[in-house]
């Protein structure tokens, strides 16, 4: 155990490396948080960034070393997308969507295809998206309607129409659910590694109100061929390959969430101290003293709840319900967080360019992907009483 007086006090509770991690990953977040102002503004994540963000452990640390990653454990990937969450969370969204990119290529991708978009990937000279949403399909994935025809010579040709994908203005491939038989339901859903260069498909920004400085756009996909080989996974297996990151990725987004907590409290203790009503820093008013208390409680038990469930990942425990509770818990805590530090600002807090408001915005974003709160809810349930009240 070490830490320096600097260090955060939930920082004691870690282990060596783990502090030398988010340590450095703290560092090279500071150095590029300058940037978010003009970033936020102009809708435009400086994709420069990311060599850097992959250097401190994002992304590579979610693979195993056998395929080019540093092999880090679930609570060392989450304790980087804490760190990323409090510094912006359009970095925390860009790079779990980047990890899962690489995810789903490691557990599925032929040598081949690791070859040609892992390895790359986690170089930092190709970058990804993964697309399963579509204007009709959100929560209900199975119920997707783009189509992956089979052609004579092997190849694959894709139509249809995806909504709100991460990252897809500036990466050069992505991976796509399409149905090779509607009539199969779920059985039907492949995955298909579709590259810009080759297929030609079309890309449309959807300007978003959280995480701006992230990219969010639909993608259009008008005839687009994809050969045989960029086929990922089985025929048929698209869906439940998807399954295969989504505790990760729930924690990601817990861990995010705890960040964007964690940034509201520090943000609304040096507002409440340093703004003075009435004659005394509003830091000595009993219900501003009940607002700042109120966010550390939460950003306090976020961060046991995703840290719980890691651990439980990191034992091999089959961690899904341990992991849609976290999402859940974390995603509504920052919510509740945010609201509380905009009231602490006043007015300020509501202005473009507080911190407060971008939070505010931010963890606005997180109770949507990865499963709606109402949906980790109904997983919950089920897991608790067997019962599915999805459907
Ligand atoms: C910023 C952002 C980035 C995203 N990035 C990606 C990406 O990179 N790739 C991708 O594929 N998708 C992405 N998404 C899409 C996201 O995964 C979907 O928005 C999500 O799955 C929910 O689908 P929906 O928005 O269509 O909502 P719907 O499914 O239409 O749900 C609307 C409401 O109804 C509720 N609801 C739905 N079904 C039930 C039910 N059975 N019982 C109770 N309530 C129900 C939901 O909880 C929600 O409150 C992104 C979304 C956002 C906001």
């Amino acid at each position: 155990m070490i830490t320096r007086d600097a260090d955060p006090a939930h920082w004691a509770q870690l282990d060596h490396d783990s502090v030398e991690l988010v340590r450095r990953a703290r560092g090279y977040l500071d150095e590029i948080a300058p940037l978010l102002p003009a970033a936020e503004r102009d809708r435009a994540l400086p994709v420069g960034i990311i060599p850097g963000l992959l250097d401190v452990g994002f992304v590579r640390g979610a693979i195993g070393v056998r395929d080019g990653g540093l092999g880090l454990s679930h609570l060392q990937t989450a304790l980087l997308m804490e760190e990323a969450g409090r510094c912006w969370a359009s970095i925390r969204t860009t790079a779990n969507i980047l990890s899962l990119v690489a995810e789903l290529l490691s557990a599925a991708g032929s040598s081949e295809q690791k070859r040609r978009f892992l390895r790359p990937l986690l170089a930092g000279q190709r970058l990804g998206w993964f697309a399963v949403t579509e204007p009709e399909a959100g929560s209900d994935a199975a119920s997707l309607a783009t189509l992956a025809e089979r052609l004579p010579t092997g190849s694959y040709r894709l139509t249809g129409r995806k909504a709100y994908i991460t990252n897809a203005s500036y990466a050069d491939f992505g991976i796509v659910l399409a149905t090779v038989d509607p009539g199969l339901g779920a059985r039907g859903i492949t995955a298909f590694l579709v590259e810009h260069g080759a297929g030609g498909y079309r890309v449309m920004a959807r300007p978003q109100l959280p995480v701006r400085a992230a990219s969010c756009c639909d993608v259009l996909f008008d005839g687009v061929v994809v050969p045989a080989g960029n086929v990922l996974g089985d025929v048929g297996r698209g869906l439940s390959l998807a399954m295969r990151a989504i505790n990760s990725g729930r924690l990601n987004v817990s861990a995010g969430c705890t960040g964007i907590a964690q940034a509201a409290l520090e943000a609304a203790s040096a507002h409440a101290v340093s703004r003075t009503q009435f004659g005394k820093p509003l830091a000595g008013f009993q219900l501003v003293q009940q607002l700042i208390a109120d966010i550390a409680v939460q950003a306090n038990a976020a961060r046991q709840v995703y840290q719980a469930a890691a651990r439980l990942l990191d034992s091999g425990a089959d961690a899904r319900v341990e992991c849609s509770m976290s999402k859940y818990f974390c995603s509504e805590a920052a919510n509740q967080v945010a609201t509380r530090a905009v009231q602490v600002f006043g007015a300020a807090g509501l202005m473009e360019g507080n911190v407060a408001e971008r939070l505010f915005r931010d963890a606005r974003e997180a109770t949507i992907p990865e499963g709606t709160s109402q949906m980790q809810v109904l997983q919950i349930g089920q897991a608790l009483l067997g019962v599915s009240a999805v459907r």
